[in-house]
């Protein structure tokens, strides 16, 4: 296996990171106390590509395959600090980019994926229920045919940026005229009558990417809403779930990198019983298992999107990428704090947020207990 990156990928990486250093930086401490989205951040990530990665170029993206994505993903992550807006992003190409790649008609393709592509409009993904979760078989959002189209009663809960969606792919058990047909998706747009997005949901991390729940009340769509088959849902979720475990946690490898450098570097100049920090064993050894964990996090990462680059099955690699990064996310930011010592804990130092944002990926799209 060669895991060498091309030239072109190579200073697309570094053009990405330049970017992001350059364009993504704004007070984010703010906008996580204030839980505001970075709309200035969205478009401009849009001017530049990042939302039509993974978009042919005839439905207005670039067409990378999941190496070059998960590449360029990286790259974001260290050099933007917002983390509440990768995951919008991520929520997005994964959420509702995929899906319609997979199972779109050319003219649901060619309605949404420029639009979604260029960043114009916002694509999410309503899964979740209050009663249920994630388990489709209990879903109690339903969807009755009827000759015109269907009609969608039920509610969803913790979807991300629903507020200010322009699409919402909702995932509904389907009732046809010979009986049940299982879990179907529907292509639900803004201000159709019926849809309601209510109550925001505050959060721990994570609070510049807006979360709320909706609710489905006779709301009454086209035929040509039905993405892929009746009864298709499952399928359709499987190839959305896959991309998102190998590219959506991309970004904390570039995260890990970040605090990587500056906890090396803190713990150079922070000096306690006249020695460097970085000289006690203690630390020195936490520094060791950052970079250990990051390069074992590459791996895992590099070789789910190689095997779905070379069109390999990479269910069980990016089941494994996804469950290795978000714990070693998690354990970097605990050492990054720990050796910041008392200012590590301040919000000031950024590495708290960190923290709080880095554990949501313990949970979404596959608890840690359900992919272990
Ligand atoms: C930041 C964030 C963003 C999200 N965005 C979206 C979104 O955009 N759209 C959307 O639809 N949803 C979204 N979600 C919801 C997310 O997909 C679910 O929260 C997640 O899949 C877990 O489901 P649950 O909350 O029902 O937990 P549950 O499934 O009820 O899990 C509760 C506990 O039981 C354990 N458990 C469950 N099943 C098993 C099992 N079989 N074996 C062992 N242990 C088990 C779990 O690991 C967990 O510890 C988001 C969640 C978060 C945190």
């Amino acid at each position: 296996m060669d895991f060498s990156w091309t030239d072109e990928q190579l200073s697309f990486r570094k053009e990405v990171a330049r970017f992001a250093r350059e364009e993504l930086q704004d007070d984010v401490i703010q906008r996580d106390r204030e839980e505001i989205f970075f709309w200035d951040g969205w478009r401009q990530c849009g001017r530049f590509g990042i939302q039509g990665l993974p978009v042919p170029p005839e439905f207005g993206g670039s067409g990378g395959d999941a190496l070059t994505t998960v590449c360029a993903l990286e790259a974001l992550g260290y050099g933007c600090r917002d983390n509440g807006l990768l995951f919008s992003i991520n929520a997005h190409m994964w959420g509702s980019e995929i899906p319609l790649l997979s199972f779109g008609t050319e003219n649901q393709k060619k309605r949404y994926l420029p639009k979604l592509a260029s960043g114009e409009w916002l694509g999410v993904l309503a899964l979740a229920e209050s009663v249920t979760g994630v388990a489709r078989q209990g879903f109690q959002t339903r969807a009755q045919r009827f000759s015109g189209g269907y009609v969608l009663n039920g509610s969803k809960t913790l979807v991300t940026q629903a507020t200010d969606a322009n699409l919402i792919i909702v995932f509904a058990n389907l009732q046809s005229a010979d009986g049940p047909t299982g879990t179907s998706a529907f292509l639900v747009e803004k201000g159709t009558p019926g849809l309601t997005v209510t109550g925001s949901l505050r959060k721990m991390g994570l609070r510049t990417s807006p979360m709320t729940e909706l609710s489905l009340l006779d709301c009454e769509l086209p035929l040509e809403s039905l993405l892929g088959a009746e009864g298709q849902g499952e399928q359709i979720l499987a190839a959305s779930v896959e991309w998102e475990r190998i590219c959506g946690l991309a970004s904390y490898a570039g995260t890990m990198q970040r605090l990587l450098e500056t906890s090396s570097e803190y713990s150079r100049e922070r000096k306690q019983f006249g020695r460097a920090i970085g000289k006690f064993a203690a630390i020195e050894r936490k520094i060791s298992d950052m970079e250990v964990r990051l390069e074992s996090s590459r791996l895992l990462l590099y070789k789910a999107a190689w095997l779905k680059s070379q069109g390999k099955d990479s269910y069980r690699e990016a089941a494994m990428a996804k469950l290795y990064l978000g714990e070693a996310c998690v354990q970097s930011c605990l050492d990054a704090i720990q050796i910041h010592g008392g200012y590590g804990y301040m919000t000031e130092y950024q590495i708290e947020r960190e923290l709080r944002d880095a554990i949501s990926a313990r949970i979404y799209l596959g608890n840690l207990e359900v992919l272990a």
